[in-house]
């Protein structure tokens, strides 16, 4: 059996920054034990068309004092183009064009009621509150006071879709199951909010990935078991390729796995179980789904500076999905979910658009051929003024049915809070440790979340242990 003084599950973000620090503080003596054939974990970047998509994370949330930042600048990743903002075409389902400058402002609007919301959870919210997300809007809403001319229908539409970003922030497809305290806790680095890589996140992995001996690192090796009741600690593991087992003894193990792997693996992955308060935080944090859907045209579909097209569907008008008989979609309204594609910046000829929840979960499942007739029907009907050809591709990230990743990322579910986070990250016997995007409160489901912790708890490793 072989003995290694540290081993890390998972080479994700968190797994890859954790190996880092201990090789800056010139340990070697680790193992990094990957389940899937590929480092990066929810970071996948694609290559496609002579560029690149991203399947999972694409932007640098925050560009001062931002570890993720500062690393990418200094490796000259950074893509340094400014993009200027552009148009954006909405209309409602049946066609009808609305005004821009109209839409915007109504945006505006709902930004001050989200502004106005954090001074309301600031000032009226006890610290261990139940009060949910949807409850918080309701109370600012009533406040808001709409021009007596506009089609209140209208307004309802805009704050669903501004409501759809939320959601999709947060991993969250019903915000009455999102704590208010939890998004107001949620921090932020100062700078620019979108930052994007210019060869995509894949080249900062790698840059992790190069400094990693090979001998160091174990992919297609899926971690079956970790008993932790003496030290040394024994990790069981199974190699995808041919089922058998390789068991290793080791002083410190990290687990970097997702919120929603813990959730449904816990009571095999530990032995003995783990004890009853961490189990109850794993159940208490959210754990939602968004996924990314990419529709691809031959050429670029608009040659002025256009961000994209948003359908703002409206309860007063019906629409009917001729193609639902052909695909047995059974009036299911999915298709309501498709509200807003965006240009990508490094490919105009792709329009990309988030999902969040049980759409996302529907999605997934379907058929090529019957998603490109779904969105072909779509464009035709509410953006028949564009004539737009039919898309080409769509491809889609399934994050859902990634059996090591079974979700996307973590919020603070109603009912749970920083006691449950803080929980998550407690080492137990100072031997198990626990990282990654769900036990950081401040910067829960990032990059520079997962990264932040990886290097945390390698830090409070190279500090218990004698090398
Ligand atoms: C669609 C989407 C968009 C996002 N967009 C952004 C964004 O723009 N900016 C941003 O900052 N963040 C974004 N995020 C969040 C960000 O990607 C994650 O917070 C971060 O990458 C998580 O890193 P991690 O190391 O905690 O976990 P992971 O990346 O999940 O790494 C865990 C690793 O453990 C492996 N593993 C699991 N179980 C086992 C096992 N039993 N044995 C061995 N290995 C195992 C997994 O295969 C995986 O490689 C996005 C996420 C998604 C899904």
């Amino acid at each position: 059996m072989e003995h290694t003084k540290v081993l890390i599950v998972g080479a994700g973000m968190s797994g890859l920054s954790a190996c880092l620090k201990l090789i800056e503080a010139g340990i070697y003596d680790f193992k990094l034990i990957e389940a899937s054939d590929r480092i990066g974990g929810r970071i996948h970047t694609i290559f496609f068309d002579n560029s690149f998509i991203e399947m999972g994370a694409q932007w640098i949330h925050g560009t001062k004092k931002n570890p993720i930042f500062e690393l990418s600048k200094s490796l000259d990743l950074l893509d340094g183009r400014k993009i200027t903002e552009g148009s954006v075409h909405y209309r409602s389902q049946d066609g009808t064009q609305l005004d821009e400058g109209f839409v915007e402002k109504i945006f505006d609007k709902i930004e001050n009621i989200f502004d106005n919301l954090e001074d309301l959870i600031e000032n009226e919210l006890e610290e261990d509150s139940d009060e949910n997300m949807d409850d918080g809007f309701i109370k600012i809403l009533k406040k808001l006071k709409t021009n007596e001319n506009v089609n209140i229908e209208t307004i309802k539409s805009i704050y669903r879709s501004r409501c759809n970003e939320e959601k999709v922030d947060n991993a969250c497809e019903d915000l009455r199951r999102l704590s208010a305290i939890g998004w107001n806790e949620h921090e932020y680095f100062d700078g620019e909010q979108f930052t994007r890589l210019k060869y995509g996140y894949s080249k900062l992995i790698e840059y992790f990935f190069a400094q990693i001996p090979t001998k160091n690192i174990l992919f297609n090796h899926l971690v079956a078991n970790i008993d932790w009741s003496e030290s040394p600690l024994r990790v069981t593991c199974v190699d995808q390729s041919n089922k058998q087992n390789i068991t290793f003894t080791s002083d410190f193990v990290v687990s970097t796995c997702s919120t929603g792997y813990l959730k449904n693996h816990h009571h095999k992955l530990f032995s003995p179980d783990l004890p009853l308060e961490k189990i109850k935080a794993i159940e208490n944090l959210g754990f939602g789904l968004v996924d990314k859907l990419f529709v691809c045209f031959d050429k670029p579909l608009f040659n002025k500076n256009y961000e994209g097209m948003k359908i703002l569907w409206q309860d007063d008008i019906t629409f009917y999905l001729d193609c639902d008989k052909k695909w047995n979609l059974q009036e299911n309204k999915f298709y309501q979910a498709l509200d807003n594609f965006e240009v990508l910046p490094n490919l105009p000829n792709v329009l990309v658009c988030f999902l969040v929840g049980k759409e996302a979960l529907f999605i997934e499942n379907l058929e090529e051929e019957c998603l490109i007739d779904v969105i072909n029907e779509l464009f035709v009907k509410c953006f028949f003024d564009l004539k737009l050809p039919k898309p080409k591709r769509v491809l889609r990230s399934r994050w859902n049915e990634d059996k090591f990743a079974l979700g996307s990322y973590t919020y603070i579910k109603i009912g749970s809070g920083l006691k449950d986070v803080k929980e998550l990250h407690r080492p137990l016997n100072n031997s198990l440790f626990f990282s990654g995007e769900a036990t950081n409160y401040k910067y829960m489901g990032t990059v520079h979340g997962a990264y932040i912790t990886g290097r945390e708890v390698a830090n409070r490793i190279i500090r218990l242990a004698k090398f």
